[in-house]
């Protein structure tokens, strides 16, 4: 499985907000640390922030934070949330497979999709945070906002 640019970025931003608690970066700030581009770090923050996994306040003194809801968030439910639970192979569509009405890999990749998910479930943001990540992240996202 590959995850989505969008789902990885929003696991290191939780990340990166995890490791510099009491601070509030701004979302250009997060993204030049993370060196992906700010409309594409501003649309996650707004996914992230609409799940209530972080408060992100414009102004003056304003910022990202994390929220105790995200500091506790699951691994898994993040990457569900952002990839979705659809099937791994397109099996329908307009040009639908033939064997579609009958098909053990259908179920097996399904299978194999959840114990993706299942191995992340227990797996907090706060857990990604601690040694050796943690410390590199934190001199990574020295930022002004840092
Ligand atoms: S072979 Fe099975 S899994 Fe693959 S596209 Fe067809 S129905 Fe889906």
């Amino acid at each position: 499985m590959r995850l989505l640019r969008s789902t990885d970025l929003a696991l290191r931003l939780l990340m990166r907000l995890a490791v510099t608690e009491g601070a509030t970066p701004t979302t250009r700030e997060v993204a030049a640390d993370m060196d992906v581009p700010y409309t594409h770090a501003a649309k996650v923050v707004a996914e992230l922030q609409h799940q209530g996994l972080l408060d992100a306040r414009r102004g003056r003194g304003g910022g990202l934070t994390l929220t105790e809801k995200g500091r506790t968030a699951s691994v898994g439910a993040v990457v569900r949330s952002f990839e979705g639970t659809g099937d791994v192979v397109e099996c329908e569509g307009d040009n639908p497979c033939p064997l579609n009405s009958a098909c053990r890999l259908r179920g097996a990749l399904r299978r194999a999709q959840e114990a993706f998910y299942a191995t992340l479930d227990p797996l907090t943001i706060g857990d990604m945070v601690t040694a050796p990540t943690g410390p590199l992240l934190l001199q990574i996202g020295r930022g002004p906002g840092a």
